[in-house]
């Protein structure tokens, strides 16, 4: 059995959201007073490498492990000992705010995870505590400094850029990136639910005007870079750094996804844009162990998968997701 949905995609790689809950609330991810999922509806670690097990069973080659923030997850270490055991697994990955990335690096490390994506949308501290809205920039810092040190071989800042915001960030964090042999992705805000704390088109800023101001200072080259994900990575001259941008506004990627995202509640997304989803929690739950009815559901789940996203229907917004529920 393998996943191919009826556009003839196949499907590789899966993001896994270990919890919707996070130390942070950066002002573009969440609103500031967020209810989260009750524990019980939330999966357990064996449940969610039940999952894992299952894709790659079914050719999934790449896991992303994503949240809310992954490693507030009680016993996470476990999740990735267990998963990074996985054989038929190419990669291991992680996408972060770098809180507690000091204290988990040797662990992820340990378990193979080799290449990270780590949030940071500005280098100002009081700016970093203001999105956040909760975080200390020396963390994520650190925690970078302690990932590099640990032997994870390749990270990727991830950047959202707010107009009146962070928009005066962008040159010094590509001037970070650089000089730490980091790789940096600017991604254009998704309406992905209510934010109440700015109106989203007022703030948007796209890939475009992002790449042309860089190229004021840097001199870009594209780049055939390939993660198999809607970056479009463009190098600089002289620097082993990459620079990529996901623009889900200005640039439909979705002729060429590979991937599905399963929910902190068990919920298999077939489209980040789309409300579509196929519960797998309540098949591990009432059949337990039976990993190949959970794999026949998730093979005709790949039906659902529709052709492209629509985050806007008629110009207005209509995905109700929070991103920390979805998965970054
Ligand atoms: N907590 C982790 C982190 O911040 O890296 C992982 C989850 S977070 C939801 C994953 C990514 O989604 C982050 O890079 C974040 O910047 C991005 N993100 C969150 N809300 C977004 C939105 N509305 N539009 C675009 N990107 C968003
Ligand atoms: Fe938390 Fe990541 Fe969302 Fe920020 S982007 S609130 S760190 S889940």
């Amino acid at each position: 059995m393998k996943l191919t949905d009826a556009f003839g995609r196949e499907i590789t790689y899966l993001r896994l959201s270990v919890t919707d809950r996070c130390d942070y609330r950066c002002v573009y991810c969440m609103a500031e007073d967020m209810v989260f999922l009750p524990r019980a509806q939330v999966l357990s670690l064996e449940e969610s490498i039940e999952i894992c097990q299952a894709f790659t069973e079914l050719g999934v080659k790449k896991i992303r492990v994503t949240g809310g923030e992954p490693l507030v997850r009680n016993s996470i270490g476990t999740l990735f000992e267990q998963v990074g055991n996985i054989e038929a697994l190419d990669e291991l990955t992680l996408t972060t705010n770098g809180s507690r990335l000091s204290k988990f690096a040797p662990q992820l490390a340990q378990a193979g995870v080799k290449r990270i994506n780590v949030s940071l949308d500005t280098l100002d501290a009081e700016q970093f505590t203001e999105l956040t809205r909760f975080g200390k920039i020396n963390d994520v810092l650190q925690g970078i400094r302690d990932a590099q040190a640990a032997g994870i071989e390749r990270i990727k800042l991830n950047a959202v850029i707010l107009r009146h915001r962070n928009l005066d960030q962008v040159i010094a964090l590509v001037d970070y990136a650089v000089a730490n042999n980091l790789d940096i992705s600017f991604i254009e805000e998704m309406p992905l639910g209510q934010v109440t704390e700015h109106g989203r088109e007022t703030e948007f800023c796209s890939s475009a005007e992002l790449r042309e101001l860089i190229a004021t200072r840097y001199t870009l080259q594209p780049s055939d870079h390939q993660t198999g994900g809607p970056s479009r990575y463009w190098s600089i001259n002289g620097s082993d750094s990459r620079i990529g941008f996901i623009s889900p506004h200005s640039d439909n990627f979705c002729s060429s996804c590979n991937r599905v995202r399963v929910t902190a509640e068990g919920k298999l997304l077939l489209c980040l844009g789309n409300e579509d989803s196929v519960d797998l929690k309540a098949i591990i739950r009432r059949y337990p162990g039976d990993r190949e009815l959970l794999k026949q559901k998730i093979v005709d789940a790949m039906s659902h998968k529709p052709e492209k996203h629509h985050f806007y229907q008629d110009d207005a917004p209509q995905i109700v997701r929070f991103m920390n529920t979805t998965g970054g």
